[in-house]
């Protein structure tokens, strides 16, 4: 995890938002490793965050491949309805940050705003894809804190 992580989601904790984890984890489908795996990763990153003092809401994950045709894989909303329910959320208000095309979808599908931060595979998406993207991220960013820096100025 960047050292910066915690920071920015703190920062977003004390400004009352919500933050919540939305991933694929097709490899759970494709048994490339066990469903536990996620949750002892999931526990390892939300004790991380712990320490420094930032917390999330909640994770969603979806363990379907493609094929398995969910309405719970990104950029599908299933997620985000699901978050949106059961935390009261309302998407047109909401913020996607993440680093593939597929967020950035996720986003449009949902009436959410789009983030793309440069870090993982923000750079390379950048680089060589967004040219032909038909839809564009709302913001490009350095990375989380500069992403949290934008929500919060937005949420003003
Ligand atoms: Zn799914």
């Amino acid at each position: 995890m960047f050292p910066f992580v915690a920071a920015a989601i703190r920062r977003l904790n004390e400004a009352g938002l919500p933050v919540i984890i939305v991933t694929n984890q097709s490899g759970v489908g494709r048994g490339y490793f066990p469903e536990s795996l996620v949750h002892t990763v999931n526990e390892l990153m939300t004790e991380q965050l712990s320490m420094g003092r930032a917390k999330i809401d909640a994770i969603y994950y979806c363990p379907h491949t493609s094929a398995e045709d969910c309405n719970c894989r990104k950029p599908k909303t299933g997620m985000l309805d699901r978050a949106a329910q059961e935390h009261a959320l309302d998407l047109r208000r909401s913020f996607v940050v993440g680093d593939r095309y597929g967020d950035v979808e996720l986003a449009r599908n949902a009436s959410a705003r789009s983030i793309l931060v440069r870090t993982g595979y923000g750079e390379g998406e950048l680089a060589w894809h967004a040219a032909k993207w038909p839809v564009q991220p709302d913001f490009v960013a350095e990375d989380l804190a500069q992403a949290a820096d934008w929500i919060l100025r937005q949420h003003k």
